[in-house]
């Protein structure tokens, strides 16, 4: 078989690509954010909203827009852009807000400026000759994001394919080959300062090399980057496109999610720490067999590497538990949350008793129910702080 460019293909049946290409055009743009880390980023012709799916576990995004003209696909799949239980257990660091819009990708809204990137997957092949002869003004030249990624079938590759149909999708208006895409691409770029790298994804099978990629992609990437002046004045333009929703996620930036983050933290350490005295104090009875127990110093966390091993060591007075803070804040987890040893005691202050001095949590360890010593073991243990709080306020 000869192509449109008169060069001989290899034709194969039902060719599958795996995974498949829209799987791959979504890692292409998961790669391109991972690695160059913007804050916000739009969808332009999102469709099912899969791919802002995918986006939204990138910690580096803050704002996530998606717009497509078909109204009916935005609020069927808007669902999977919603919080579950695990975006409140484990808040994000960042805050994250996205949004839905309906509206043309060629018409300009003042919503989508100032974004590091846009992408439009397989979208420029659904517009009309008008619609894609405004739509450079519109991305580059008014929207003007840092980097644009857009994606388009390579029509070389579709002598391929066994069926018959002139296009790949029955919504599609026109598919380029190579140097179609990429003069038009060129020429955008030229006119509104981007530079712009050609790639693809879906590989051609041995022998048909020449046709390229099933799928032709460009990486557009502004030459300077916006002037804070110019975002200002273009919004004074109305907005025209209508928000199906918004969903903004719990972040740990949010003082309640960053407490109730450092308190389970610090729960899970103190209970760790809890179970070491127990064993500490069982083995010790075994030793000493039945002999009086004033102080007890726990030897919990002997290894090498271990952040806790420079800081002040819990201890047991009578039946009062001590855990000071700084050791608490030695834990690599805890310290990243609160930044210093002032703000973790600020947010802990209401969840657990400290002690007087302020320095440490106090745990009263007879109230607790898997306490596995009997009642009279700890009798023999006195404290001058033994009966200075009993145990309400401290829930592990
Ligand atoms: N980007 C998606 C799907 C692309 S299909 C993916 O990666 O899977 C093209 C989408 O573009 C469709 O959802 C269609 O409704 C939308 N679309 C077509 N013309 C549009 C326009 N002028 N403005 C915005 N969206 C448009």
């Amino acid at each position: 078989m000869v192509d449109s460019e008169g060069r001989g293909v290899q034709v194969k049946e039902n060719i599958k690509f795996t995974p498949s290409l829209s799987e791959q055009r979504h890692k292409f743009v998961l790669d391109f954010v991972r690695k160059h880390k913007p804050q916000k980023v739009a969808d332009l012709g999102c469709a099912n909203c899969k791919l802002l799916w995918r986006l939204k576990y990138h910690e580096s995004i803050e704002v996530l827009a998606g717009l497509d003209i078909d109204e009916n696909i935005l609020t069927r799949n808007i669902y999977r852009l919603h919080t579950g239980a695990g975006d409140y257990l484990d808040p994000r660091e960042r805050p994250l807000t996205i949004t839905l819009y309906h509206g043309s990708v060629v018409e300009k809204d003042p919503c989508l400026l100032g974004f590091d990137l846009i992408t439009c997957i397989e979208l420029i092949e659904h517009l009309e000759a008008k619609e894609l002869s405004q739509f450079p003004e519109v991305i580059f030249g008014f929207f003007s994001p840092t980097t644009v990624i857009i994606s388009t079938p390579n029509s070389e590759f579709n002598p391929l394919f066994s069926g018959k149909t002139l296009f790949r999708h029955p919504d599609h208006k026109f598919e380029w080959n190579r140097t179609q895409f990429q003069s038009w691409a060129l020429d955008a770029a030229r006119h509104y300062g981007y530079s712009v790298e050609f790639t693809g994804l879906g590989e051609p099978p041995p022998g048909a090399e020449a046709v390229g990629f099933c799928t032709q992609i460009g990486v557009f990437v502004k030459n300077i980057p916006n002037a804070v002046e110019s975002l200002h004045n273009e919004k004074t333009i109305e907005c025209t496109y209508t928000t199906v929703g918004t969903v903004i996620y719990p972040s740990l930036k949010e003082e309640k999610y960053l407490r109730k983050a450092v308190s389970n933290e610090v729960f899970s350490q103190i209970l760790k720490l809890k179970r070491a005295l127990l064993e500490s104090l069982k083995m010790k009875k075994d030793r000493d067999s039945g002999d009086e127990l004033e102080f007890v110093k726990l030897e919990c966390d002997k290894s090498k590497n271990d952040p806790t091993e420079e800081t002040p060591k819990p201890f047991c007075i009578g039946n009062v538990f001590y855990i000071p803070l700084e050791r608490l804040f030695s834990f690599p987890k805890i310290k990243h949350l609160c930044g210093d040893l002032e703000t973790l005691k600020m947010l802990i202050a209401d969840e657990v008793r400290l002690s007087s001095d302020g320095s440490s949590v106090m745990i009263n360890i007879v109230d607790e129910e898997d306490c596995d010593l009997s009642d009279n073991d700890w009798d023999d243990y006195s404290g001058e702080e033994r009966n200075g709080g009993g145990s309400h306020g401290t829930c592990l």
